[in-house]
């Protein structure tokens, strides 16, 4: 019997951290990544100290979407310090410890399980104002040991697109983080609408709105649009944050909104 002494570490790093947000879709492909990636520029700029961990273990995109692919965090004896992205922002992600960008990671829940745990217990993430956490999509063993690891304050922001086909899905992490027990902070609205740059028709290319009535039928708070915007392909592919380039789009527009009741 006794004590663990990770599930002490564990309790000491969180102790540190004022909130935690889990972002998680119910499909791939959504924007999840992107939406968490700028959340946490968003804030960092903001002037809040931010943490962005990477638990998509099977496709970690996070360090290309800063380009940071070719970071290493440094380490010593147990403990591991997250990457910097700027002064207010760091960085952790398995993207960072594969030998290569093209490995593919085999790995059992079990080990999943334990690498998310070391990623709270030996990263030196420091205090914080808030950790995001990007979760790969559904509602597998990663999204479900970073809500039971990061405890019962933690609370889930899901990204999803207007289709009936992604809604469908975020009716079940709804309930997912319902039998967790952890509240849902809001629905974010990715490739809502896209505007034409020549004549300004807005084309709801993915239907629009079905977000937003989700969020009112299961009585969770809708955070807000963001829409198909080539600009924000462009940052990803390049990799940069949208927002640190500076450029004034709808998408800065709305992450902005969406932030304000973080
Ligand atoms: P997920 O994490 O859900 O798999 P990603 O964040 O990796 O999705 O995004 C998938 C692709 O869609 C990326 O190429 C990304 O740049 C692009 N993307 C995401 N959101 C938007 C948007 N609002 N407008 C245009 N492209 C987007």
């Amino acid at each position: 019997c006794g004590t663990n002494p990770q599930d002490e570490k564990i309790k000491n790093t969180l102790s540190k951290i004022k909130r935690k947000l889990v972002v998680m879709s119910g499909k791939g492909g959504v924007g999840k990544s992107t939406v968490a990636t700028n959340i946490a520029v968003a804030l960092s700029m903001a002037g809040m100290k931010v943490g962005l961990l990477d638990v998509d273990v099977h496709g970690p995109s996070v360090p290309r979407l800063l380009s940071l692919s070719d970071a290493k965090p440094h380490m010593e004896r147990d403990c591991m310090e997250p990457v910097p992205y700027s002064d207010n922002l760091y960085v952790m992600s398995l993207g960072f410890l594969l030998p290569s960008k093209n490995d593919a990671v085999i790995w059992r829940g079990p080990v999943k399980i334990g690498l998310i745990r070391q990623f709270i217990s030996d990263v030196v993430w420091g205090e914080l104002d808030y950790l995001i956490v990007d979760c790969p999509p559904g509602t597998g063993d990663e999204p479900l040991s970073a809500l039971q690891e990061l405890g019962s304050d933690a609370q889930a922001v899901i990204v999803t697109t207007p289709q009936g086909v992604a809604i469908d899905d975020v009716r079940r992490s709804v309930t997912f983080c319902d039998q967790v027990g952890n509240k849902v902070f809001g629905i974010v609205e990715n490739m809502s609408g896209f505007t034409c740059s020549k004549c300004g028709h807005v084309e709801d290319i993915f239907n629009s709105g079905g977000g937003e009535a989700l969020a009112k039928e299961m009585n969770v708070n809708f955070l807000g649009r963001i829409p198909l915007d080539p600009a924000v392909a462009r940052s990803g592919d390049e990799g940069y944050s949208i927002l640190k380039l500076g450029e004034h789009t709808p998408t800065s527009e709305a992450m902005n909104r969406i932030i304000k009741p973080m």
